[in-house]
């Protein structure tokens, strides 16, 4: 867990010291508009969340953290009871009726599980409970603990009508795998409303960020990909203009070593056990949160190859990492990514 937190912070602070470089040559070049850049640190979602924004009106820094928890709190939450997805879950066996967004939000979720042959599957909520990767001191569970999870696994278990949705008895929600994604969306949502607001870069973790707008000097943004390896590096540096949505899912996130093996947290919903597609970060590039976040869990599962035809569907760009150090880059987004890490080579 500390390891984690490491990471985290590295990788945040890697996106404010990219941020703030090119906020350097801001200063010389003499903005058109008088947007100002507002700077915060905070720490929600059980994790540390990065913030700059640019402005013409005033410092709006402090509404994104509250718009987070809020979003936990209210709606995707399955360990926070009071939350919508608790009550779903508590309701396993019930039909239950959802808010429209709620509703949208396992719409969402479910789409991804489909196209993605299940690689991502928002049913895993117990089986990652069994792991328990967030303690920090797990341990490989009994082989029979797992295939006794295995029977409620399984996203096409859920049924959502409209906006009723109805679970197996014994089958949990959970939205881990994109819910930083989403609340990337809803801080698009909230920029997009105030016109004041020019350009930001904020990111979630060290692994949901989203740019949006332009910064003060036209400038494009520059956003860190963490070495997988090294928590204090970086792989490489993505260029984007505009509004994008950029997610890593990665083995050096939670994870033990146990003889030698390397236990992670994302798992195969086939398996039960952690993902064996032999890669050790995949960064998805989309034009949504939501997506972003679950592709890039799916596409983990489903190593580079079988992953190409999904991200197509989605308009969304990768790049993969894998245990031998390979790069792989999607064609659209080659251009803008630039491989720093000595040790690493593109493929
Ligand atoms: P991420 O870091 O976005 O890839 O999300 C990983 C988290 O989602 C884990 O900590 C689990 O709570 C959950 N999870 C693990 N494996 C999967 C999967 N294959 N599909 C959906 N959620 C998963
Ligand atoms: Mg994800």
């Amino acid at each position: 867990m500390r390891r984690g937190l490491r990471t985290w912070i590295s990788a945040t602070l890697l996106v404010c010291l990219l941020a703030g470089l090119a906020g350097c040559g801001a200063e010389a070049a003499e903005p058109a508009e008088e947007a100002a850049r507002y700077d915060a640190v905070d720490f929600v979602m059980g994790t540390v969340v990065s913030i700059t924004i640019y402005t013409t009106g005033e410092d709006v820094t402090g509404d994104i953290p509250p718009l987070l928890s809020g979003l936990e709190d209210q709606w995707i939450s399955w360990r926070k009871e009071g939350s919508e997805l608790a009550r779903i879950n508590a309701n396993a066996g019930t039909p239950t009726a959802l808010s429209d967004q709620m509703a949208a939000y396992i719409e969402k979720a479910l789409a991804v599980a489909k196209d993605s042959g299940g690689a991502f599957d928002p049913t895993l909520r117990d089986l990652s409970a069994l792991w328990d990767f967030e303690s920090g001191n797990a341990v490989v569970p009994p082989e029979a603990e797992i295939a006794a999870l295995l029977p409620y696994v399984g996203y096409e278990k859920i049924s959502l009508d409209g906006s009723t949705v109805l679970l197996p008895e014994g089958t949990g929600i959970d939205l881990g795998a994109i819910g930083k994604g989403f609340g990337c969306d809803a801080i698009q949502a909230y920029l997009e409303a105030r016109p004041e607001i020019t350009g930001a870069l904020i990111n979630i973790g060290g692994s949901s960020t989203i740019t949006y707008g332009t910064k003060d000097d036209g400038q494009p943004w520059k956003i860190a990909v963490q070495d997988p390896r090294d928590p204090t590096g970086y792989l490489g540096a993505l260029t984007l203009t505009g509004t994008w949505h950029v997610s890593t899912s990665g083995d050096y996130d939670r994870y033990f070593e146990k003889d030698g093996v390397r236990y992670h947290h994302i798992l195969d919903p086939q398996t039960g056990y952690p993902a064996g597609s032999g890669l050790m970060s995949v960064t998805v590039i989309s034009d949504g949160g939501g997506v972003s976040d679950a592709l890039s869990t799916a596409c983990f599962v489903l190593g580079p190859e079988a992953s190409m035809a999904l991200l197509e569907q989605y308009g969304a760009e990768a790049i993969f990492v894998d245990v031998n150090k390979n790069v792989t880059v999607t064609d659209g987004i080659r251009a803008q990514f630039e491989l720093t890490a000595a040790d690493y080579r593109m493929v």
